[in-house]
């Protein structure tokens, strides 16, 4: 059996990532687990987020975050990133910066035991994985899916939660699923044969959704089936350790609100 926690976008919001490991460990079983990047930025501890997902041994790909970090390039950022990521940067090692730096951009990753259903990750698009846009809608969707040659794929980078489906001519967006997940909390998805998904799974560590709690997705490749659901954290003591560690205070107060 395999049940794969799909984390993203954890951003060194440690409460938010002890949260979800838990529900991800205890109430899912999850057996594996994949990261989707941007493990560092925005909160207060980059250096025990970065600690917790090497020591798991996880396929992990590159954030924009991670990139920037390791290799800063004073790519055009809004104030408040640049900021936090100049604060993230001197709390790093140069050996946890390099570990960063060779990151992958995309994985194919096969569920332990299984000898199909290998899915795809990538923090941003699979047809410009390094130019870091955005899939927003389902034009996005579309040229990532020329490029997705299994029928999941895993994206982060938004922090929105977002289902869409393609049936080899065209993309669309699976509304129903967020739906459930606004309304519950939870949402499951089936993949159907002869469509290809691209799932955003949410933020762990700073969503942007209105909702503040941590978001993360499971995938059992037995079943078939992809849950995204969301998990309650301690925010209060996140948002407390950002003011502590002098990072814009509006970096604490979009915690509180899941902007
Ligand atoms: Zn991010």
């Amino acid at each position: 059996m395999s049940r794969t926690a799909v984390i993203s976008d954890i951003h060194a919001n440690y409460h938010a990532l002890c949260a979800v490991m838990e529900d991800a460990f205890n109430v899912e079983r999850c057996t594996e687990v994949v990261c989707l990047g941007d493990i560092v930025g925005y909160n207060a501890f980059p250096g025990a987020c970065l600690d917790y997902i090497r020591q798991l041994e996880c396929p992990v790909v590159k954030g924009n975050h991670d990139e920037e970090v390791a290799n800063p390039s004073g790519a055009k950022m809004n104030p408040i990133a640049r900021l936090a990521m100049e604060w993230t940067y001197d709390q790093l090692s140069d050996e946890q910066r390099r570990w960063l730096s060779r990151l992958q951009y995309q994985r194919i990753v096969r569920p332990y035991g299984a000898t199909q259903n290998s899915f795809t990750i990538v923090h941003s698009t699979l047809d410009q994985p390094k130019a870091w846009s955005y899939i927003v809608n389902a034009n996005d969707a579309a040229g990532s899916f020329t490029r997705q040659f299994s029928q999941l794929c895993f994206n982060g980078h938004s922090h929105v939660p977002k289902v869409y489906m393609w049936n080899g001519r065209a993309a669309a967006e699976d509304y129903d699923v967020l739906h459930n997940l606004v309304m519950e909390g939870y949402a499951e998805i089936q993949p159907v044969a002869g469509y290809k998904y691209c799932i955003n799974v949410g933020s762990v560590g700073q969503p942007r959704d209105n909702d503040p709690r941590a978001s993360y997705g499971v995938y059992d490749s037995d079943a078939n089936l992809v849950i995204i659901k969301r998990v309650n954290y301690d925010i209060a003591s996140a948002q407390a350790a950002i003011i502590e560690a002098k990072l814009p205070e509006y970096l604490a107060e979009r915690l509180g609100k899941g902007c």
